[in-house]
C-alpha cells in the first residue's frame, strides 16, 4: 500500500504547479480490488474511493461504510438507466454522465430519493468511436441542456486516448470547464496525475499506483 507515497508525489506535483494539495480530490480507485488491499487504505485514513460497477459496489461497500465512517464513493465507469437508482443511493458524485436521457433519469430519481450526486460529465476529448462520452463539439450544449434540469453539475471528466499525450486532452478539458463556468476537472489515473494536476484537475483517479496492479479487468 502505497498511500503515503502518492500523497507526497501529489505534494510535489502541486508543488511544481504552485497549487495547494487541498485543490486536489484523490479518488483511490478500487474496482476488482482484493478485500484487504481496500481495508488497508481504509486503515490508513482515506475515505475517498473510485468504483466502475453499481453491482459491484453494492457487493462490497455498504458493510465496509459501517465499519469506516465518513466514506465518500464516486462512480467512475459507465451507467445504464436501469441502474440508476442504486448509484444515486450509494454514490457520492458520477463522473460518466455523458447523455441526456440519463440526466433526465437522475434528476427523476434524485427528486424522488430528496439527494443527487455531484455530476460530472465525461467528455471523449480524443473522439474515439468505442469511448464513452459526449463529443468535444457538443460539451457545451450537454452543459446547458443539464443544468436546466436543475441538476448540480460539479465539472468534466475525461480519459485521454491510451496512446496519446494526455495533455493536450487535459487542455482541451480545462479549456471547456472554463469556458462553461465549471470548476472541477476529473483527469489523471496513475500514469499521468502529476501531468493532470499541471493542467488544472481537482479530481484524480488513481488505482493501481496505490493498490497495485490489477488481477482482473475492470
Ligand atoms: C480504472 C480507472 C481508473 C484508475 O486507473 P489506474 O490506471 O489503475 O490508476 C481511473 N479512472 C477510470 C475511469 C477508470 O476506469
Amino acid at each position: 500500500m502505497s498511500l503515503a507515497a502518492i500523497q507526497s508525489r501529489i505534494d510535489a506535483a502541486c508543488a511544481a504547479a504552485g497549487r495547494s494539495p487541498a485543490e486536489i480530490t484523490l479518488i483511490a480507485v478500487s474496482k476488482v480490488q482484493p478485500a484487504d488491499r481496500v481495508t488497508a487504505v481504509l486503515d490508513a485514513g482515506h475515505r475517498i474511493f473510485g468504483e466502475n460497477r453499481v453491482q459491484e459496489a453494492q457487493g462490497k461497500w455498504p458493510a465496509w461504510m459501517e465499519t469506516y465512517a465518513g466514506v465518500e464513493l464516486h462512480l467512475l465507469g459507465p451507467l445504464q438507466s436501469n441502474k440508476v437508482r442504486p448509484a444515486v443511493e450509494l454514490f457520492h458524485a458520477i463522473h460518466s454522465v455523458d447523455r441526456l436521457k440519463l440526466a433526465r433519469r437522475i434528476a427523476d430519481i434524485g427528486q424522488e430519493v430528496g439527494r443527487t450526486p455531484d455530476l460530472f460529465l465525461q467528455v471523449n476529448t480524443g473522439a474515439e468511436p468505442q469511448k464513452a462520452g459526449v463529443a468535444p463539439d457538443e460539451v457545451d450544449a450537454f452543459v446547458r441542456d443539464v443544468r436546466a434540469l436543475d441538476l448540480p453539475v460539479a465539472g468534466l471528466m475525461c480519459i485521454p486516448p491510451a496512446d496519446a499525450d494526455p495533455g493536450p486532452h487535459f487542455d482541451m478539458l480545462a479549456d471547456m470547464a472554463a469556458r462553461n463556468g465549471l470548476s472541477g476537472l476529473s483527469m489523471g489515473m496513475s500514469a499521468d496525475f502529476e501531468t493532470a494536476i499541471a493542467k488544472g484537475a481537482t479530481h484524480i483517479r488513481v488505482g493501481s499506483a496505490i493498490f497495485g496492479a490489477r488481477e482482473t479487468a475492470g
